[in-house]
């Protein structure tokens, strides 16, 4: 039951990359969230992870404070989103809220960096516009193939972000929700995007804000 050595602690936040990371929860060691063993593994000594939730004191992006191998958090991954109504809701709305915003035309590319079953981007395709996931789990990127959502199956990485501006594959919106606080390297940022000509980038992710009270009682704990 010992914490694994493939892992290593978080110095930088992943948007800003300050070093001012405040630990406000720990956890101790935990197994990989979903890794459901299988009998033939129960007798054998389940790999364990540190897991501890910082906030960036600069930019309030709330993360995680050790960063675990990403082929063994999402090769296999469980946490589906469309089995909950408010994530369902949440996904309709902002792809609608989206398109109103920015006036996509029937053949842009709307590509979406950890997109699971492909929830948020049917609702583009629904739309009649071209969509693109990304996502390392197999499980997930099939899912996304049933409901007709044309899915790379890897880790989005600069090999492959490098392979697809390659392809001259030009999304006019990246969308990554929920990716950056979990796991480093993820080659999109503002300045990125901005150098591929990408026309619209959005990241959403837990922060918090300044002026909430939460952020004060983080500074003085
Ligand atoms: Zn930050």
């Amino acid at each position: 039951m010992t914490p694994q050595s493939n892992k290593y602690k978080a110095t930088h936040c992943r948007i800003c990359n300050s070093e001012k990371l405040y630990t406000f929860l720990d956890l101790g060691t935990m197994p990989i969230p979903n890794g459901f063993l299988e009998k033939k593994d129960l007798e054998k000594d389940e790999p364990r992870y540190p897991l501890g939730t910082a906030v960036c004191e600069s930019c309030w992006l709330v993360q995680l404070t050790h960063v675990v191998p990403a082929e063994m958090m999402f090769s296999n991954y469980l946490y589906i989103p469309s089995t909950s109504t408010t994530m369902l809701d949440h996904f309709q709305s902002m792809a609608h809220d989206l398109i109103e915003r920015f006036d996509f035309k029937g053949d842009d590319l709307i590509m979406d960096v950890g997109s699971n079953d492909g929830t948020l981007l049917n609702f583009f395709r629904q739309k009649g516009l071209s969509v693109l996931g990304i996502d390392p789990a197999s499980n997930l990127a099939h899912l996304a193939r049933m409901k007709g959502v044309n899915t790379i199956n890897a880790l989005f990485s600069a090999a492959l972000s490098a392979e697809l501006h390659q392809q001259k594959v030009k999304p006019k919106l990246i969308v990554a929700t929920n990716v950056v606080g979990l796991r480093d390297g993820v080659p999109v940022s503002a300045g990125s995007a901005r150098e591929k000509r990408i026309r619209h980038y959005l990241s959403r992710a837990p922060f918090l804000l300044r002026a909430s009270a939460a952020g004060s009682a983080f500074r003085n704990a």
